[in-house]
């Protein structure tokens, strides 16, 4: 039996897994968090359940629509309600994407990862964080910041956003003369830092829309949902608005405390959205998203240490901030590690 470590349980690393699970690869995930699913995950908090990452999974091409339904129909919830636009001054327009498919969860985005872990037999290991990588013999080993190893394997995934991979590759002792190459290029990928506020109404509101987008970028906002437009989420007669903050703003803004900040971003939505009410909320919450967005892909480097066994994948490998983007780079680089392991025993 051949074995492979994957660092990083999003949405890239549960594809890969699952690439493999007709295999009999040994597979074993190392996820920092306590949960899974990266930055499609999703939080719990009085009653309610909200996206603070990803909001919904898109389908640029149908494959997308067929796999999510594949993974089973129950609590599958296609958002209808339209995405429409505002301006940097504030004006409200119809948008035109309302025939695009907006596919969650009732229990959150969270679930595209944990129905792809369900159906293999990898092993994730929650709140541990990969802390530097190495190459002894022919095989691959991993030191978490406990000081706990694990491995040896024969292969190994990394799924981190390109900055936290980088730095992994910063922390090897692998003296391999593609090592400084391939630091360079995973960290040149550049990122937009999103901090995410969740403000939460006691009572319902009426919009014709589920999300508003900034269109110009030019906003302080950047994007607006209704939670409650997702079946199972917000309880009858409250709201819960999710609200990103553009780039510049969470650059900007991204240590001020929530307590403070939540004061300017709640005036902000409810000058948008003109109305009084929604400068109270009467609860909040936030997260901060420092690598939210890569900006671009990285360059054909990342396949030349895949002899040695060592393996990339995520949204920055695949040169697009999506999930789905993500979802398909996994498979595509878990099939290649198959490939890669499958030859390696002949
Ligand atoms: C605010 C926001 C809104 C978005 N909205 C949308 C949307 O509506 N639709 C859409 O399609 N996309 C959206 N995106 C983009 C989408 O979330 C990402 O493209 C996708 O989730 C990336 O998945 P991934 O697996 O490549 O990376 P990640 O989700 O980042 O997964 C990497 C995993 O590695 C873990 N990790 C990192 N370092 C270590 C370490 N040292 N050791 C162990 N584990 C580690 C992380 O905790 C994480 O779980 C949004 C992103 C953000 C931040």
């Amino acid at each position: 039996m051949t074995s492979l470590c994957i660092v990083g349980a999003g949405v890239a690393g549960a594809g890969a897994a699952d690439a493999l699970s007709d295999t009999d690869i040994d597979v074993t995930v190392l996820e920092k968090s306590r949960g899974v699913c990266g930055r499609a995950a999703t939080r719990r908090k009085n009653g309610c359940r909200y996206d603070h990452g990803a909001n919904y999974v898109k389908d640029p091409d149908d494959r997308t629509t067929e796999f999510v339904r594949g993974l089973g129909e129950e609590g599958l919830l296609d958002v209808t309600e339209p995405v429409w636009t505002f301006d940097a001054a504030g004006r409200i327009t119809e948008g035109d994407s309302r025939d695009d498919h907006k596919f969650t969860w009732t229990e959150g985005m969270t679930q595209l990862a944990k129905r792809l872990f369900a159906r293999t037999d990898a092993e994730v290991k929650n709140q541990t964080r990969v802390a530097a990588i190495d190459r002894e013999g022919e095989r691959w080993s991993v030191v978490d910041t406990d000081g706990n190893g694990y491995g040896p394997f024969d292969a190994l995934l990394l799924t981190p956003p390109a900055p936290q991979t980088a730095a992994l590759l910063s922390d090897t002792r692998w003296d391999d003369e593609r090592i400084p190459r391939l630091r360079e290029a995973v960290g040149a990928v550049d990122y937009r830092t999103i901090r995410t506020y969740v403000l939460h109404y006691p009572f319902e509101q009426q919009q014709p829309w589920y999300g508003l987008v900034n269109v110009d970028k030019e906003h302080d906002v950047g994007w607006l949902s209704r939670e409650e437009c997702k079946e199972g989420r917000v309880p009858d007669g409250e709201s819960l608005l999710v609200v990103q903050m553009s780039p510049e703003w969470s650059t900007a803004h991204y240590d001020d405390p929530l307590d403070e900040s939540v004061d300017v971003v709640a005036e902000k939505v409810s000058t948008l959205l003109d109305d009084p009410a929604f400068s109270e909320p009467d609860w909040y919450d936030d997260q901060g998203w420092r690598y939210a967005l890569p900006d671009e892909g990285v360059s054909d480097i990342v396949h030349e240490a895949e002899e040695e066994g060592l393996f990339f994948a995520g949204d920055w490998v695949a040169g697009e901030a999506r999930v789905h983007a993500a979802l398909w780079n996994g498979i595509e680089q878990g099939e290649r590690v198959g490939e890669y392991l499958a030859a390696s025993r002949l």
